[in-house]
């Protein structure tokens, strides 16, 4: 069959969807993913014909796709960071917007040289903290989560990835110390309000887990509450603390910062404009 056709089956199908842009996008990771194909090959050759053998793992995608699975999980992996990660059903699938609170921590540590402690809370596929020890291989990184199976899987990015991370099993919403201080606590907990569902996409809601992504509507902010509280016990004098929060939450969170006596504390927008980060520092 002409590849072109098997794109203009996926618009056909999923454009209802998902919308066009998205759909070619979905399209050209496919056959990057299982062809080894690059993106512009349609242009290059537009009557390229692949085979029978070829088709299958595409029209795979396509029914997996119409279930609304998320194409990360069909190709098993999500770039973050220019990094690779494997991600399940168990972790959440690694975010923009997460990487825009990495790489606000990399570029406010840029010139220190010290060994940095650096803590990750609630880490899923492990995307924070490998993505820090990538970029500070000096650092001292550990991280924590509640669930065995984001762990192992968070264990694995570690060892392809080629870094060092200390992983510990525990829940934050029960342990009050670590083994050791840190200069660094970052933290992207839970924080969708069941409110907030209804605006969820389907690929969101069916395929990824709750344990990550959801907190009641009566007590939104459990875990920052919960972290901040963990983080005046075991920051270091001056060390500083970041979260990724939610953007209708922006005020309310950055007053749990203020009450527990943080200092330079400083809220930042995501690249849509909204209410995404939140930096505070240990007095
Ligand atoms: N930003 C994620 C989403 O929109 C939620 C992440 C989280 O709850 N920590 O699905």
């Amino acid at each position: 069959m002409y590849l072109k056709e098997i794109k203009n089956i996926f618009h056909l199908e999923l454009d209802v969807v998902y919308g066009k842009e998205e759909v070619n996008s979905f399209f050209y990771m496919l056959i990057e993913h299982y062809l080894e194909l690059e993106r512009f090959i349609l242009a290059l050759e537009p009557n390229l014909v692949i085979s029978k053998e070829e088709e299958t793992p595409l029209f795979d995608a396509l029914s997996r796709l119409k279930l609304e699975i998320p194409i990360q999980h069909i190709i098993e992996k999500a770039h973050f960071m220019d990094l690779d990660f494997k991600v399940s059903k168990n972790v959440l699938i690694p975010r923009p917007e997460t990487e825009e609170l990495v790489r606000w921590i990399l570029d406010d540590v840029l010139n220190d040289n010290t060994d940095l402690k650096i803590l990750d809370i609630g880490t899923g596929s492990g995307c924070i903290p490998i993505s820090i020890k990538k970029n500070l291989p000096k650092a001292n990184v550990s991280s924590v989560d509640i669930s065995d199976n984001a762990l192992q899987i968070a264990i694995e990015n570690a060892k392809v990835n080629r870094v060092e991370v200390e992983f510990v099993h525990a829940s934050i919403l029960e342990i009050n110390k670590l083994h050791q201080k840190f200069d660094i606590i970052v933290s992207n907990p839970p924080y969708v309000r069941e409110l907030e569902k209804k605006k969820m996409n389907g690929n969101v809601l069916k395929h990824e887990p709750e344990l990550a992504l959801f907190v009641t509507d009566e007590d939104p902010l459990l875990f920052y509450r919960k972290i901040t509280e963990f983080a005046v016990h075991n920051l270091e004098k001056g060390g500083v603390l970041y979260f990724e929060i939610n953007q209708y939450l922006g005020k309310e969170t950055q007053q749990l910062l203020e009450e527990a006596n943080f200092s330079d504390i400083e809220l930042r927008q995501d690249m849509f404009g909204n209410d995404r980060m939140l930096k505070g520092k240990l007095a």
